[in-house]
């Protein structure tokens, strides 16, 4: 299965992404991750990219999709991906169509984790406080960073729903409980998905 997860910075995609991933046997692809390491080696890509993660800008989406194109050019991601953090513009969702279609290729579905804007930055607080699952402190989890991150998504990658919905490709779920119990819902949708793909 070929996916891409959708929902605002805070709503769990990360964890939820790896652990659909294993479920299924596939990569799970984070963008933001592979920007981070790209920083931490020094590279051109890294340097071009760091100026917008600390400032929780979105990196233009040539440098994203030339990463992501990259990142699914290799051999494990031939038979199915869980991309978390990409596309977050329109744009970009267009990029991947064509990079998918150009390697006879189409996404599965794209399934959106749904929660609310007070719940969002409770969660994205306490990431501050406590750091991530790592246990690092991510300097854009900062407040006015947090806020900027949230407008930002609204305005650019909020609008990707309905891309996907039009598509007929959007598949929404609660974001809400505990983290099993949203993999459980995602597995769920999921399922739902293939069966009917099936039939
Ligand atoms: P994330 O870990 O997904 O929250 O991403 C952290 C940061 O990486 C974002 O605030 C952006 O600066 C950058 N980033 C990640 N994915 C993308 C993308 N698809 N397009 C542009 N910038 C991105």
């Amino acid at each position: 299965m070929r996916i891409v997860l959708l929902g605002p910075p805070g709503a769990g995609k990360g964890t939820q992404a790896r652990r659909i991933a294993d479920e299924l046997g596939v990569p799970a692809i984070s963008t933001g991750d592979l920007f981070r390491a790209q920083i931490r080696e020094q590279t051109e890509l890294g340097r071009r990219a760091k100026e917008y993660l600390d400032a929780g800008e979105l990196v233009p989406d040539e440098i994203a999709v030339t990463l992501v194109s990259d990142r699914l050019a290799q051999p494990d991601a031939q038979f199915g991906f869980v991309l978390d953090g990409f596309p977050r513009t329109v744009p970009q969702a267009d990029a991947l169509g064509g990079l998918l279609a150009a390697g006879g290729a189409r996404l599965t579905c794209a399934l959106e984790l749904v929660l609310d804007e007070d719940e969002l930055i409770r969660r994205l607080s306490q990431r501050r406080l406590l750091g991530d699952r790592s246990g690092i402190r991510r300097e854009d989890d900062e407040p006015q960073i947090v806020h900027r991150r949230l407008a930002i998504y609204r305005r650019q990658t909020a609008p990707l729903s309905n891309y996907y919905e039009s598509a007929g490709l959007l598949v929404r779920i609660a974001a809400t409980g505990t983290v099993e119990e949203v993999t459980e819902r995602a597995i769920a949708a999921l399922r739902a998905v293939a069966s009917r793909g099936a039939g």
